[in-house]
């Protein structure tokens, strides 16, 4: 399927995981895809090779100049931005008790802090077009909690009212602001993880097992694509009825 011919997308954090899950799916249909990464150059020139049409760029999402330059970076290389996804995410969990304001501010900054940045950098050029959709990676954290994860639920949480009034504000100029929440999504990183553990957690999910990059990259895709052209200031979790 083509279903982004003619779209350039920016996907944040894409060198691995979820971010990486999604780029390979919006190439698969034709979009021209510029990634970031934090730190990770030499996985972001292997990934520049393997796909036709993607650039990656290093820019700390937390980091509000950045953004601005990234969206003048990415203007200048690709002439237009019709989706974003802010997708790049970091965790440090400790009981609240024990979490140190400096992994409060960290977790903000990188996960709420960074879709005001990038939406903030990229509404000009959308007004301007009078179209785009941005995709805010949210989790089923933001909406049920979890002990542990104070901030990261809190960042989560406040993803979900960032794009709903965004999706409220800009609805008139066709621009569109959703939410994914994807549930247990099995990547390297819980790989690492002792298997009965993750068993416990696969059988504990309606349908009985962990997601795959790919199955949170076709509800991006559903939502960068003009089939979602109606759909706006939605949350869609893919969590395999995790939470319902
Ligand atoms: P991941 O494997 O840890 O990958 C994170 C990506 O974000 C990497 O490309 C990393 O780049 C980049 N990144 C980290 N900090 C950054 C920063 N300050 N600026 C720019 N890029 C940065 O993460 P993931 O598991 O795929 O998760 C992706 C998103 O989905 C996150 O928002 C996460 O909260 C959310 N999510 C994940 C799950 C899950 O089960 N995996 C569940 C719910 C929600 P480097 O390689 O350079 O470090």
């Amino acid at each position: 399927m083509n279903l982004l011919e003619g779209k350039v997308a920016i996907i944040t954090g894409a060198t691995r995981g979820i971010g990486k899950g999604i780029l390979e799916t919006f190439v698969a249909n034709g979009a021209k895809v510029a990634f970031t990464y934090a730190s990770s150059a030499e996985v972001a020139k292997a990934i520049e090779k393997e796909f036709e049409g993607v650039k990656g760029y290093q820019s700390d999402a937390g980091d509000f100049d950045a953004a601005q330059e990234l969206v003048n970076q990415v203007l200048e290389d690709f002439g237009q931005i019709d989706i974003v996804i802010n997708n790049a995410g970091i965790t440090k969990d400790n009981l609240l008790m024990r979490m140190s304001h400096e992994d409060w501010q960290k977790v903000i900054q990188v996960n709420l802090d960074s879709a005001f940045n990038l939406t903030k950098a990229v509404l000009r050029p959308m007004l301007k077009q009078r179209k785009g959709s941005i995709i805010n990676m949210s989790s089923i954290v933001g909406i049920t909690g979890n002990a542990g994860q104070a901030n990261y639920a809190a960042s989560k949480a406040g993803l979900i009212g960032f794009s709903k009034s965004v999706a409220q504000e800009l609805g008139s100029r066709n621009i569109r602001c959703n939410v994914v929440a994807p549930g247990f999504i099995e990547t390297e990183m819980t790989a690492k993880l002792d298997e009965k553990v993750v068993d416990e957690w696969r059988n504990s999910i309606p349908l009985k097992r962990g997601g795959t990059p790919e199955d949170i990259a076709n509800a991006c895709l559903f939502l960068g694509s003009d089939l979602s052209s109606y759909v706006t200031g939605q949350v869609i979790s893919v969590d395999g009825g995790m939470h319902m």
